[in-house]
């Protein structure tokens, strides 16, 4: 069996975050990442937990040092892998990370033997519109940018190698664990 490099994506809201925390507390050998990021917590976020939060300096400092995997700016603000502790967690586990389309596809593409793309899709927008705003995490503008970005993220679906429709969540948790058990079977 290998490990792999489970990568969700999907539009703010569809529900990746509640997807990762099942899929993590059920499977031990499934390990999360913990991205940094520059933006700052939301309410009952934890340093260490969500992200680490850092400050744009430190962020800088290390892109400068080769630390992130991959990384990106997301409404303003940077997120980014940190590279040592995928590498050397990979090599016990495997290992979860939650990222947008466009890490994901670096993430494939640096390490593709490892990586197993997964697109979080919404039953509908209209649903997705009820999550995100029901999750109340966002003032109405950031609500906005992240409902734009929404078909953005969407259309990258066909480059991905799974799309998983979380309608009903213990259902799209299933199809996810079913994903992980075919993918860690697999010889490459
Ligand atoms: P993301 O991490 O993709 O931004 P979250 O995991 O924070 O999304 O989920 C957004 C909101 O939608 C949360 O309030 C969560 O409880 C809810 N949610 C997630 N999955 C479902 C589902 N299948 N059905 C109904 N509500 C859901
Ligand atoms: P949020 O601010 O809602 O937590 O996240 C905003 C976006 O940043 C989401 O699309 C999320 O998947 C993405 N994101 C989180 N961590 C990383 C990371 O390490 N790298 C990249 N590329 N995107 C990330």
């Amino acid at each position: 069996m290998r490990n792999i490099l489970l990568v969700i994506s999907g539009p703010s809201g569809v529900g990746k975050g509640t997807l990762a925390r099942l899929l993590l507390a059920e499977d031990k050998g499934l390990v999360g990442s913990v991205s940094c990021t520059t933006r700052a917590p939301r309410a009952g976020e934890k340093d260490g937990r969500e992200y680490f939060f850092i400050t744009p300096q430190e962020f800088r400092d290390r892109i400068a040092a080769n630390d992130f995997l991959e990384y990106d700016e997301h409404f303003g603000n940077l997120y980014g892998t940190p590279r040592s502790f995928v590498e050397r967690r990979l090599k016990k586990a495997s290992v979860l990370l939650e990222i947008d389309v466009v890490g994901g596809l670096n993430a494939k593409r640096l390490m593709p033997k490892s990586a197993v793309l997964v697109m979080v899709a919404p039953p509908s927008m209209e649903e997705l519109g009820r999550r995100l705003a029901g999750r109340g995490s966002e003032g109405k503008e950031a609500f906005a940018e992240r409902m734009r970005r929404v078909r953005y993220e969407l259309d990258q679906a066909p480059l991905y190698d799974y799309t998983v429709v979380n309608d009903d969540l213990q259902r799209a948790k299933r199809e996810i664990q079913e994903i992980i058990r075919k993918e860690k079977e697999k010889t490459i």
